[in-house]
Order: structure tokens, then C-alpha cells, then sequence
């Protein structure tokens, strides 16, 4: 199965894609996990990808486009992913066809989790990531046991540099601009399945599975 889980920043994509990824038996790919991972390791690419992250701007389409290409080539790629965070612009999204149509194979689904803005605004400046394995964890709708500990791995959890409320204006600014013409996009083409996304996090996954098929109504 190939999915797209769209959505703006903070609608829960990375919440939704850690669940849904064991009961699906397929990969999560997420470009701004990559991103982050490319700093982290202090590569050209992470040093790039940084410029833009920090003023919540979007990557350039053929940086994205080279690596979401080269990830989904490989052979693990195979049992089928779930794409989140790609695509986030028009060009992205015809390349994508594009490159699945190489692979042989087509997209089954696009999940958009849809979410009002104050919401958005509320979610992401609380959000908490663990630094060693990066589960996500929220200051007040998803607090950890342990004050800024991971409660899966004992890692210390960190603020995102790009979950200021500067730059969050910013990210939400640019979905609005050139991700959210992609609802559209993927309606046209009879792909879109909507699911409400300011709901409880497991009432989210049921929507998101029952959308998808893979439970009974
Ligand atoms: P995205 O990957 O779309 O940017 P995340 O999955 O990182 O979003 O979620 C953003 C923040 O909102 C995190 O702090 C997460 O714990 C929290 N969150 C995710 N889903 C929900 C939900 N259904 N209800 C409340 N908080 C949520
Ligand atoms: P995310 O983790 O999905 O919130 O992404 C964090 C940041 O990484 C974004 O604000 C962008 O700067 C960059 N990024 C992630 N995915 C893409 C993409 N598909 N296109 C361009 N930039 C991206």
C-alpha cells in the first residue's frame, strides 16, 4: 500500500504515521525527519535543508524531490510507505507521480487530517520531541511521565527550533500558499479520503483505518 498522509504542520502526521505504520506493515517516509537527520549528521544537505527550516520556509522542490526519488528507490520501499510531509507543492506532487510510475507501481490513497488553526498554533509550540528516538510528546494534550524524559527510551525531550511561535506563523503561512492547493489536486483525481483530525489521537487512527478500508464501519 502507498499512502499520502497530508495535513498542516501540527494536524498529527507524525502521531498518526507511528501507529498506523505497524498495523499497516509498511515504511513511514517523512522528509522533514530526513532533514533533521541530515543536521544532525552535519551533512551538505542537513546544512541546506536548515537555511529554509529555520525561517519556515519550504525546502527547494529539486533538493526534495532528489531524495524522496533516491529513498523510495530502495528495495525496502518495495512492501509499500506512507509519505509524510511529501509532497507540500504542486511540482512536488507531479514528480512524485511520476517517479512511482517508474517504480512501476501507483498510489492507492491520500489521508488528508484536517485541523482549525488555533488548534495548529496550540499543538505545535507545545510539541516535545525525544532527542534519541524521537517519539513526540505534547506539553499539555500528550505530557510525558517524567518531565522532559522520553517515557520509551529515557532520552531527554527538546523543543523544535522551527515550533517558535515566529516561525510557526511563518510554516502555517506557506502550507496555506503552496500545500493546501494539493487537497484539490488529489480530489480531481479521485485519491482524497478527509479525516477530522482535532479528535482524540486513537478516534483519528480508527477514522484514518476505517477511511482506508482496513476496518468495518
Ligand atoms: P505533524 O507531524 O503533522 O506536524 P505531530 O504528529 O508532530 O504533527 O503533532 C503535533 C503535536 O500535536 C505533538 O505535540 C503531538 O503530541 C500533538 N498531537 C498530535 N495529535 C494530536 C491529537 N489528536 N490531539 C491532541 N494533540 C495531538
Ligand atoms: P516537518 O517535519 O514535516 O514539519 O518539516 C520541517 C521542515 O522541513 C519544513 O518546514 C521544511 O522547511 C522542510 N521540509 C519538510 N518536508 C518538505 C517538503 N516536502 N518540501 C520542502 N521542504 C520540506
Amino acid at each position: 500500500m502507498r499512502v499520502i498522509l497530508m495535513g498542516p504542520p501540527g494536524a498529527g502526521k507524525g502521531t498518526q504515521a507511528d501507529l498506523l505504520i505497524n498495523k499497516l506493515g509498511i515504511l513511514h517516509i517523512s522528509t522533514g525527519d530526513m532533514f533533521r537527520k541530515a543536521l544532525k549528521e552535519k551533512t551538505s544537505l542537513g546544512l541546506e535543508a536548515k537555511k529554509y527550516m529555520d525561517a519556515g520556509e519550504l525546502v527547494p522542490d529539486n533538493v526534495t524531490v532528489g531524495i524522496v526519488k533516491e529513498r523510495l528507490a530502495e528495495p525496502d520501499c518495495k512492501k509499500g510507505f506512507l509519505l509524510d510531509g511529501f509532497p507540500r507543492t504542486i511540482p512536488q506532487a507531479d514528480a512524485l507521480e511520476n517517479t512511482i510510475k517508474e517504480l512501476g507501481a501507483g498510489l492507492d490513497k491520500v489521508i488528508n487530517i484536517a485541523v482549525d488553526r488555533d488548534v495548529l498554533v496550540q499543538r505545535l509550540t507545545g510539541r516535545r520531541v525525544c532527542k534519541e528516538c524521537g517519539a513526540t510528546y505534547h506539553v499539555m494534550f500528550n505530557p510525558p511521565k517524567a518531565k522532559d524524559v522520553c517515557d520509551d527510551c529515557g532520552g531527554g525531550l527538546y523543543q523544535r527550533s522551527d515550533d517558535t511561535v515566529e516561525t510557526v506563523n511563518n510554516r502555517l503561512l506557506v502550507y496555506e500558499e503552496q500545500t493546501a492547493p494539493l487537497i484539490d489536486y488529489y480530489r480531481k483525481k479521485d485519491l482524497l479520503l478527509e479525516v477530522n483530525g482535532d479528535q482524540e489521537v486513537e478516534q483519528v487512527t480508527n477514522d484514518i483505518l476505517r477511511a482506508l478500508g482496513r476496518v468495518k464501519a
